[in-house]
C-alpha cells in the first residue's frame, strides 16, 4: 500500500492535466497516472492541432489569450463567436439531445478556461493556416474556430507537463489504473498497475480523465455496431474504456450517445492507430471542394451540406458503411490551391491523371465505367451560373441528382485530376459517464458518487451524432478544471 494523496488523476491528457493542475491549487499531494510511457504519454490531446472551440466578443477579446502586433490586427478579420451560437452550434450538431446544463458549462466556461490555461503556462495563437482564408489581402476566419495551442498538440500537452513538474504534481508513466476503491462512502483510491506491478494507491479524491473506447476494438464492435471494429483508431491506442468500465463497475451511471462517436476521413492505408510521427495529417478534409466516389462508383453524401467544421465528424461513419469502408475523394486543378496542408504528406494514396476516362481507371477497387457516368451525370448538374465562394456557404448546388451538392458544387473538367483514398479514421466516442454540474460521477441510483469525479472523452451527454470541431480540447480544459477544483474542495470532508 503507497501514501495516500489528496487527489488522484487517471489519465495524462488535456482533461487529466487540467484537473491535476486545478486541484493542486488547493491541495499539497496530488498524482496523474498516465498508462503510456514517457514518449507516448498525453492521450489523444496529443495528436490533436490544438484548435479549440470558445467563444469570444472580438479581436479584444482573442488578444488576451495571443499576442497580436498591430499588423496582424489590421490584416486580420477575427469576427466574433458569442457564446449564444457556440451554444446554437453545439445544439444544432447534436440534434438537440447535448445535455443543456453541461454545454451551458462548456460554453460559458471556454474564454475563462483558456485564459486560465495561458496562466498555466500555454500559449496561444490564431489558426492562421486552418481557419482562415485570405480575401483582398485580409484574412477572414470563419466557422467561429480561431483558438490554436502554439505547438498544437504536442505543444499543449509539453506546456500542461512543465507546468505540472513546476507544481510538484507527481507523474507516474507506465501507469494503468484497472478498479477503484470503493465503498458505502464512496471512492477512497486507484488499483494501478505501474511498471508491471500492481499497487494499491489511497487518495481523498479521484478525477478519471482517461478518454474514450475508441482504441478497443471489441467494445467498438458491441456498442457502435458491426463493422466498427474495421476503423482505423487516429489517435492514442491507450484510451480502450479503462476508466469507464472501473466506474460502472462500483455503480456509475452511463450516459450519452453509446452507440455514437467522431470519425472522419482517414488515410485508406494508414496504420491501426495513430503515428505521432504524423499526427492529425492522416485526415483528409477538403471534401467540401471535391466529391466522393465509392467503389460502385457512386457518390453517396452530400459534400457541401455545410462547413466542413460540421459534417467531418459525422462522414467518417459515412464512408465507414460503403462497400469495401472506403472512397476515393476527387478534385480537379481548379481546387487545387485550397486542398489542405494534409493532402501534401507522403503517407497518401494518390492517383493524378490528365483525363477523366484515365482518373476513373486508376481508383482502385472502383467500378470505373459507373464512376465515369456518375462525375459526368454530376458536372452536367452543376448550377455553374452560381459563383463559387469558399467563405460563405455559397448556394453553387447541383440540381436533380439522387444525392445533391448542396454548397461549393464545382465542376471537375480541368486537368490534371487528382483522387485521394480515404476509410473511416475513429476520434472518439460519445458514450461514457454521466456527471453532474461539479464534473461529480453520478450513480445509477441518480446519486453523486463520493470522492469520484471525471472530465473529458470519457464523460457522455455533451457530443451526440456529431461535434462543432475543436470542442473536445475546450471541453477535456473546462471540466478538468472543474474536476480538479472540486475534488480537491471536497477532501477536508474525507479522511
Ligand atoms: C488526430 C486527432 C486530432 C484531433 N484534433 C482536435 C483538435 O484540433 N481540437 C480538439 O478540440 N479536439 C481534437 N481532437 C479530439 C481531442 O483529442 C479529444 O477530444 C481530447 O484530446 C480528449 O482529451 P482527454 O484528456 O479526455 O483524453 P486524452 O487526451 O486521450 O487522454 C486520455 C489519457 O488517459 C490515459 N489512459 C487511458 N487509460 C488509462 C488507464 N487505465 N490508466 C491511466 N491512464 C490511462 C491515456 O494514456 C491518455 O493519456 C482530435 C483527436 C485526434 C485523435
Amino acid at each position: 500500500m503507497e501514501d495516500v494523496y489528496d487527489v488522484i488523476v487517471v489519465g495524462g491528457g488535456n482533461a487529466a492535466l487540467c484537473a491535476a493542475l486545478s486541484a493542486k491549487e488547493t491541495v499539497p499531494r496530488v498524482l496523474a497516472l498516465e498508462r503510456a510511457p514517457e514518449e507516448a504519454a498525453g492521450g489523444n490531446s496529443r495528436f490533436t492541432a490544438g484548435l479549440m472551440r470558445i467563444a469570444y466578443a472580438g479581436v479584444e477579446d482573442l488578444a488576451q489569450l495571443i499576442d497580436l502586433s498591430a499588423e496582424e490586427i489590421q490584416q486580420t478579420d477575427f469576427g466574433s463567436y458569442k457564446a449564444e451560437q457556440f451554444l446554437d452550434d453545439v445544439a444544432r450538431v447534436t440534434e438537440y439531445r447535448c445535455d443543456p446544463d453541461l454545454t451551458e458549462i462548456l460554453v460559458r466556461q471556454s474564454f475563462a478556461t483558456a485564459q486560465w490555461m495561458k496562466k498555466k503556462g500555454v500559449r496561444f495563437t490564431a489558426a492562421w493556416g486552418r481557419q482562415a482564408f485570405k480575401i483582398g489581402g485580409r484574412f477572414k476566419f470563419w466557422g467561429g474556430l480561431t483558438l490554436e495551442v502554439v505547438g498544437g498538440g504536442p505543444g499543449l500537452v509539453d506546456s500542461l507537463t512543465t507546468a505540472a513538474r513546476k507544481n510538484d504534481i507527481t507523474i507516474w508513466y507506465k501507469a494503468r489504473a484497472t478498479s477503484l476503491i470503493a465503498d458505502d462512502e464512496g471512492v477512497h483510491g486507484v488499483v494501478v498497475k505501474h511498471g508491471g506491478r500492481t499497487t494499491q494507491v489511497r487518495a481523498r479524491a479521484v478525477v478519471l480523465a482517461a478518454g474514450g473506447f475508441q482504441a478497443n476494438a471489441e467494445w467498438r464492435a458491441r456498442y457502435l455496431g458491426p463493422g466498427w471494429e474495421l476503423a482505423k483508431v487516429r489517435g492514442t491506442r491507450f484510451n480502450t474504456g479503462d476508466a469507464i468500465r472501473m466506474a460502472l463497475d462500483i455503480g456509475a451511471a452511463p450516459a450519452g450517445n453509446w452507440s455514437g462517436c467522431h470519425a472522419v476521413a482517414w488515410e485508406r492505408n494508414a496504420p491501426e492507430f495513430g503515428d505521432l510521427a504524423v499526427g492529425d495529417q492522416f485526415q483528409k478534409h477538403s471534401y467540401p471542394w471535391g466529391i466522393y466516389i465509392n467503389a460502385e462508383g457512386r457518390r453517396f453524401v452530400d459534400e457541401g451540406a455545410d462547413f466542413r467544421n460540421y459534417t467531418y465528424a459525422k462522414y467518417g461513419r459515412v464512408i465507414l458503411n460503403q462497400p469495401g469502408q472506403f472512397a476515393w475523394q476527387i478534385f480537379d486543378a481548379k481546387v487545387k490551391n485550397q486542398l489542405r496542408d494534409e493532402y501534401r504528406i507522403r503517407q497518401v494514396t494518390k492517383v493524378t491523371a490528365s483525363s477523366l476516362e484515365e482518373l476513373v481507371r486508376k481508383l482502385d477497387d472502383v467500378d470505373a465505367d459507373a464512376a465515369l457516368k456518375e462525375i459526368k451525370a454530376y458536372n452536367a448538374a452543376v448550377r455553374t451560373e452560381i459563383p463559387f465562394n469558399p467563405n460563405i456557404k455559397d448556394g453553387r448546388c447541383t440540381e436533380s441528382l439522387a444525392i445533391n451538392k448542396s454548397n461549393w458544387a464545382n465542376t471537375i473538367d480541368t486537368p490534371p485530376f487528382e483522387a485521394y483514398a480515404v476509410t473511416c479514421g475513429i476520434t472518439f466516442t460519445f458514450g461514457g459517464l454521466r456527471i453532474d454540474t461539479g464534473a461529480q460521477v453520478i450513480s445509477t441510483d441518480g446519486e453523486q458518487i463520493p470522492g469520484l469525479y471525471a472530465a473529458g472523452e470519457l464523460v457522455g451527454g455533451i457530443f451526440w451524432f456529431n461535434y462543432p470541431g475543436g470542442s473536445g480540447l475546450t471541453n477535456g480544459a473546462v471540466f478538468g478544471r472543474i474536476a480538479g477544483a472540486n475534488a480537491a474542495r471536497m477532501t477536508s470532508q474525507r479522511s
